[in-house]
């Protein structure tokens, strides 16, 4: 019997907004990022912050996981005229993720490696603070590996029933081995075989602030400050680093926030029907 994917239409309803030559794609919500454009010239900023936009005219927005609910977006157009849009975020209501069976020097690290998984965390934020003029932002995310999505992004996290930060990212369970591959095109700010927690990790920036961060990877495919291309193969899934199992941590990174992957990429395609699709690892 012919199955059908069942598409779900969670997170991909795209809301236009249009005003003279303003237009955003994108669902006004927490963790959402926002596609942009004003026409070549345009200066934008929002909450009185400045936006960079890109020669043809193209910016993008994002909103973290407790956004307020109310943003201001200011446009002055070439032409000169002035659009002011007030922005409704929808507020999303997160979930709760426990997390049990890590080893206890994970739950709890001695200090000398909690001051090392500190440094870590603080180089993969700053590759995720590099503003490439790469417009790869303009095209939208591809999901860098299908398979089963076990974590979402903004859940309250308890290790082993300690209350952690949210979790601000998707994780997605496929065999070992399976490639993974660029969200999108861009520059590789971060190629590190051994942070603490992270395990192999990958940050790659698209551009005008926007970076995407991959971890868990068993094997890494590419170098720092190598160029790719969307889809190509980065690295291997694994479980490298703070994990319970072969899965791929995503995350989405837009000026200083962290965004939900899953609201940029759409639903996740039926891995049933793309089998072939799939690059055997080698
Ligand atoms: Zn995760």
């Amino acid at each position: 019997m012919r199955r059908f994917a069942v598409v779900a239409v969670l997170c991909s309803i795209a809301a236009a907004a249009v005003a003279r030559n303003l237009t955003l794609d994108g669902t006004l919500t927490q963790g959402a990022l926002i596609r942009g454009f004003a026409g070549p010239g345009a200066r934008v900023t929002l909450d009185g912050r400045p936006v960079r936009v890109a020669p043809d005219g193209h910016f993008i927005l994002g909103f973290g996981c407790d956004a307020p609910p109310r943003a201001s977006l200011d446009v002055i157009l070439r032409d000169g005229s002035r659009v002011h849009r007030v922005l409704d975020i929808v507020r999303r209501h997160y979930g709760v993720r426990r997390v049990e069976n890590l080893p206890p020097a994970e739950v709890t690290p001695p200090p000398e490696t909690a001051a090392r998984a500190r440094r870590e965390t603080a180089e993969i934020d700053q590759a995720f603070g590099r503003q490439s003029d790469s417009v790869a932002f303009a095209a939208p995310l591809e999901w860098p590996v299908i398979g089963t999505i076990t974590g979402v992004y903004g859940s309250q996290t308890f290790l082993h029933g300690q209350p952690r930060q949210p979790h601000l990212g998707v994780d997605v369970t496929a065999p070992a081995g399976t490639p993974v591959k660029a969200a999108d095109a861009g520059i590789v700010s971060l190629a590190e075989s051994g942070p603490f927690f992270a395990g192999g990790a990958v940050v790659i920036d698209h551009g005008y602030g926007l970076s995407t961060l991959y971890v868990h990877l068993q094997h890494i495919a590419v170098r720092l400050g190598d160029r790719v291309t969307q889809g190509q193969i980065i690295g291997d899934l694994g479980v490298t680093g703070r994990a319970t199992g072969p899965n791929l941590h995503w995350e989405l990174f837009w000026n200083g926030i962290r965004l939900d992957p899953a609201l940029a990429v759409g639903p996740m395609p039926d891995s049933a029907n793309l089998v072939h699709d799939q690059t055997p690892p080698k």
